[in-house]
């Protein structure tokens, strides 16, 4: 009788081409000296905004590629695209993140010598995105204050595979009565030495530390 579990071999398969495939990807950011950051969130909290607040303080000083992951539209992409950067949008269909082939097929669709500075923006939700390398230097996860307390308890794996997490829309804290410094302390629970950047994207708050962080 045999009782081979087939769903982890074909999982573990896809975890070491995808892990291949974000080696490659890092060896051509390395080779042209790209910094190259993956922002992941949940739907809303801010990823776009965040990546637009970043290209108005950044693209005069660098050349940057905004990589858009989505389902469907390029909404996100045009957003960023209106600051002068340039955009490669890829639409997934049905996958809820973006790993790193697809990653590959948009640099090589592109480029990629001429920028300095790529922006991924992921799919949105706070689940998935963490499982995938891109081979990228950071992967940044961003919560933001409209989400709700509960946000970095319900999702501690996410955190753990992060290099460092954004606290976006701190503006609106007060109005929602919402404790910042308590879903900080929820971060530093799963990972005490991780940076946490309070950040409103909106008004410019925090972006300086961030930017510095990124070495940009
Ligand atoms: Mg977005
Ligand atoms: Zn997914």
């Amino acid at each position: 009788m045999s009782e081979k579990t087939v769903s982890i071999d074909i999982k573990k398969d896809l975890f070491g081409a995808n892990e291949e495939a974000a080696s490659k990807n890092a060896e051509v950011f390395k080779k042209h000296g790209i910094v190259a950051i993956d922002i992941m969130g949940s739907v809303g909290t801010g990823k776009t905004q965040l990546i637009e607040a970043l290209c108005e303080r950044l693209s005069e000083k660098y050349p940057i590629l905004m990589i858009a992951g989505d389902l469907a539209t390029r909404i996100d992409a045009d957003r960023v695209g209106s600051h002068g950067v340039d955009t490669v949008q890829i639409n997934t269909g049905t996958a809820c993140h973006l790993d790193a082939r697809m990653i590959r097929v948009a640099i090589d669709d592109t480029d990629i010598s001429k920028y300095k500075v790529v922006f991924i923006e992921n799919v949105g939700n706070l689940i998935c995105p963490a499982g995938y390398s891109l081979g990228v230097g950071k992967k940044v996860v961003v919560v933001s204050v409209t989400e709700g307390p509960y946000m970095i308890r319900k999702h501690p794996l996410t955190i753990k595979r992060s290099d460092m997490v954004v606290i976006n829309k701190i503006d609106l804290a007060e109005v929602l009565d919402f404790d910042v410094d308590a879903l900080e302390r929820d971060i530093r629970e799963v990972d005490a030495n991780l940076p946490v950047f309070k950040v409103s994207s909106k008004i410019g708050t925090g972006l300086d530390k961030l930017i510095e962080y990124l070495g940009l």
